[in-house]
């Protein structure tokens, strides 16, 4: 803990595998949580709340042989005892006390109304509840923070009372009081308001925060809490959380760092690798990392509109709030029909190109891109594709190989429930070096069947190919009104094991199968070009 409440030190409080557990659509397995602390705990963030251990199989499993961790403190959660019945006795809070974890988190209610209507206890009694089990708390753990839910709503409603529990948490011995907006309708400036006034009335309590996103506010609640006397955020990764999720905690330590001049546990190291942190927990999560995402986001320093463009070439920091690289991630100008010949000159500078003295070529290469934008390419969304089209369009001599014919044969049996039955045969001729080679497979789904067929013809002269694997498929129409007619655009992403590095392309045809297999080109001749070391 720092030396001082008004430092300028800042204590980050995880809660991804807690509060970001309650995700819709997160399920975390045993192993994705020991993964997944070890993750957080290599990037120094102070407490890592790991779950509820006796309220699901999963947490007790994980807090009975938690991973070890170097940096965070790990954190059990939990609540008050029951009404009736003394703390020791409570099985429920046994379970949250009497395990490897040095710290508990438990939440009591600060909401007159939730006290009195959810937990059907007197108001007197609720303080009873959080006295008594923050003080035998106390004797069970290094550390106790209280977490005080509804607390600003309940402050608006009833502010002597919400203070009141506060106050009997601090006395029975808490080491942190956390604010939290559990509802996520507290706007910034009520935040700073009850935050100083708590203050007022608790001068040497340590303040938390814990804000939830449900007004789209979270972090800047976090930051205006800090501001107004809180030295603790609690929120997680990929701002996952119940609803609408908890405040980005990387998105808070960015602001905190870079902006506002506190220091927090995730240092400028830890900040740089965050791209990677974030892209490898959102798959692991099975949530997709919007392209919009501040600091971590494919988008989140892409220029498109020719202006800013031209501004940024001269100046980057005249369209960009920080530098990409201090959070790993990269400036990107998507060449679109809103631009021009700069945004190209800057992309093949990304890649590492020179288009110097090929004027006549960069012009044609603008036309060739604007034409396949016409037709439905998104190569904002498949940067990879685009880069493979600019290099081997800049030199032929770029070009890997060259697909001259595919053969898709679908032989499918209708067995109902019992399980569909499909074979697809694949074969391809692919034209390598002046070398035809040839290749087929037989699976049970087409991509699968051409992705094997290809590789099985590319292999012999790139080994390289192995370095990937295709780890997302998606479609979409381009004109929705041609229904089955219409043209298709799939979108393809594979993996680089070794770095996690991913590869997006795609395709547009009319066909299904071709667009799905000029995508899956795109990816073996952008991964060539890569390990070959002629494209960054
Ligand atoms: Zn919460």
């Amino acid at each position: 803990m720092s030396s001082s409440k008004t430092s300028n030190h800042v204590t980050l409080f995880d809660t991804t595998l807690r509060d970001g557990g309650q995700t819709k659509g997160v399920n975390y397995t045993l192993d994705d949580k020991c993964r997944i602390a070890a993750a957080l705990d290599a990037a120094g963030l102070d407490y890592i709340e790991a779950g509820w251990p006796g309220a699901s199989p999963t947490d007790t499993a994980f807090f009975t042989e938690p991973p070890p961790l170097t940096h965070s403190k790990l954190t059990a959660f939990g609540m008050t005892c029951k009404a009736g019945k003394k703390p020791q006795d409570d099985p429920l809070l046994r379970k949250v006390l009497h395990n490897a974890a040095p710290v508990a988190c438990l939440f009591g209610k600060t909401w007159d109304r939730h006290a009195e209507v959810a937990l059907g206890v007197s108001l007197k009694e609720n303080l009873a509840l959080i006295h008594q089990t923050v003080a035998y708390g106390k004797t069970q753990k290094e550390e106790l923070l209280f977490d005080a839910e509804h607390f600003f709503d309940g402050f608006k409603h009833n502010p002597d009372y919400a203070l009141a529990c506060l106050k009997t948490a601090a006395d029975a011995g808490a080491d942190w009081l956390v604010l939290c907006d559990t509802n996520g309708g507290t706007l910034p400036h009520d935040i700073t308001t009850i935050v100083k006034t708590v203050r007022k009335h608790l001068p040497s309590a340590w303040l938390g925060i814990h804000a939830h996103n449900d007004s789209d506010v979270a972090v800047a609640n976090s930051l205006m809490a800090v501001q107004a006397g809180c030295r603790m955020v609690q929120g997680t990764m990929l701002g996952l959380g119940e609803r609408c999720g908890n405040a980005n905690l990387l998105s808070v330590a960015a602001a905190l760092r870079y902006k506002m001049g506190f220091s927090t546990s995730l240092t400028e190291e830890a900040l740089r690798d965050m791209t990677r942190l974030s892209g490898w927990l959102a798959q692991l999560t099975g949530q997709s990392l919007p392209s919009t995402a501040p600091y971590v986001g494919q988008a989140a320093f892409a220029h498109k509109g020719g202006v800013h463009v031209s501004a940024v070439e001269k100046d980057s920091t005249l369209y960009e709030h920080l530098d990409p690289a201090l959070f790993g991630n990269k400036r990107q100008i998507p060449v679109s029909n809103q631009a021009g010949l700069s945004n190209l000159r800057q992309a093949l500078a990304a890649l590492g190109l020179s288009a110097t003295g090929k004027e006549e070529t960069l012009r044609q290469l603008l036309e060739t891109v604007k034409k396949r934008e016409l037709k439905g390419y998104t190569f904002d969304k498949a940067p990879e594709s685009f880069a493979v089209l600019l290099a081997t369009r800049l030199d032929e001599a770029f070009q890997p190989f060259t697909l001259t014919s595919h053969d898709i044969r679908i032989d499918g049996e209708h067995v109902g429930d019992n399980g569909d039955h499909d074979e697809c045969a694949a074969k391809v001729r692919v034209l390598c070096h002046g070398k035809m080679a040839v290749a087929r497979t037989v699976k049970t789904g087409p991509v699968d069947a051409l992705d094997e067929a290809m590789r099985k013809a590319l292999t012999p002269t790139y080994p390289e190919l192995e370095t990937v694997e295709l780890i997302d498929f998606n479609s979409d129409l381009v004109d929705k009104t041609a229904a089955t007619g219409a043209k298709t655009r799939v979108y393809i992403t594979s993996r680089r094991r070794k770095d996690g590095k991913l590869i997006q392309t795609m395709g547009v045809s009319t066909n299904i199968v071709r667009a799905s297999l000029e995508a899956l080109a795109d990816s073996y001749k952008y991964t060539i070009l890569m390990e070959k070391g002629l494209v960054r």
